[in-house]
């Protein structure tokens, strides 16, 4: 087990941050941590990577605990903090040397050369950092939080302030480093985590909310798909209740409607022989499955 984190709470005075969270992610994973602002993610990270410690419960990494054995833990573990806090008036190399340094590395000036490398920094580390445009600082970062070889590596929020372009070199260099480590990110955008990660944790509130596989975080959802449809006139809509598998019917327009299904059948052509036997017409309709968008605000609203 890379990381196991059990019944952790963490208190900032009175509030209470984490409540009794347990998880454990596998070596090898790409563990998505999802949750909107203020849910803990950071607090979480914190703690795993020997920064805070908790106020109760315990976390191990590569089997070591954060409090008893940080030294080992801080080895084994490579952190991409929040916002990325970076020494702007360093050289990257200069900078990378240092985070080197800590670690006592062998050889660093061959494992520098191969971290720029695998970031793609070779055009841009003899500059300083604070020259770098944001995406590039980032991979500094992530050359920064690699550079001691860890088996597992925390990045808080990776992508956050980058452009379109620089979030996709950057997932596309995370999912590079997670064929060999175990990644756990954080993120507030789902499109983050169907990108890059296996397994996605819901955060809200300092709770855990769900725990899936990626692919399976749709079933999660109590509405399987949604029918958008539109009439031409009104009518009423209790009548609706004669189809099977309708969960509940949202008005979304004037005569326009949105039918949400517990079912994986298509009942687009219920609502097509509904019409006819009402004597409505249907101007349009369209069926689209549950967005992974919609499941996070169901699991995640107050
Ligand atoms: P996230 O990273 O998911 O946005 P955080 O872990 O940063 O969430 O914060 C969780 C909650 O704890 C928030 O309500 C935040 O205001 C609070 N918090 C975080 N750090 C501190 C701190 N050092 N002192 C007091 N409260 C804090
Ligand atoms: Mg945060």
């Amino acid at each position: 087990m890379s990381i196991q984190v059990s019944n952790i709470t963490k208190l900032y005075g009175e509030q209470k941050a984490l409540d009794n969270i347990s998880f454990s992610i596998q070596s090898g994973e790409i563990v998505g941590f999802l949750g909107p602002n203020g849910a803990g993610k950071s607090t979480m990270m914190k703690i795993i990577t020997c920064f805070i410690p908790q106020s109760e419960g315990d976390v191990k990494v590569c089997e070591f605990d954060v409090v008893t054995q940080s030294i080992d833990v801080r080895r084994k573990v490579g952190y991409l903090p929040e916002n990325n806090p970076l020494y702007l008036d360093m050289f990257v190399k200069e900078y990378l040397e240092f985070a080197g340094g800590i670690f006592k590395i062998a050889n660093l000036k061959n494992r520098i050369d191969e971290m720029i490398s695998l970031t793609g920094l070779e055009l841009e580390y003899k500059k300083k950092i604070g020259q770098l445009s944001k995406g590039y600082r980032q991979r500094v970062g992530l050359a920064q939080a690699l550079i001691h070889n860890p088996e597992v590596l925390i990045l808080d929020e990776p992508t956050s302030g980058l452009d379109p372009n620089q979030i996709v070199e950057i997932r596309e260099l995370i999912r590079n480093i997670g064929k060999e480590k175990t990644i756990m990110l954080s993120t507030h955008i789902m499109q983050e985590v169907e990108a890059i990660c296996d397994r996605v944790i819901i955060i809200n509130q300092g709770k855990i909310v769900a725990d899936a596989p990626t692919k399976e975080i749709h079933a999660l959802s109590s509405s399987k798909n949604i029918i958008r449809v539109e009439f031409n006139t009104a009518f009423d809509i209790s009548k609706l209740s004669s189809i099977q598998g309708i969960l509940k019917v949202i008005k979304s327009g004037e005569n326009e409607f949105q039918i949400h299904t517990n079912t994986n059948k298509d009942i687009r052509s219920e609502i097509f022989k509904f019409a006819v036997e009402n004597k409505l017409e249907v101007l349009s309709m369209n069926k689209e499955e549950q967005s992974l968008e919609n499941i996070f605000h169901q699991l995640t609203k107050k």
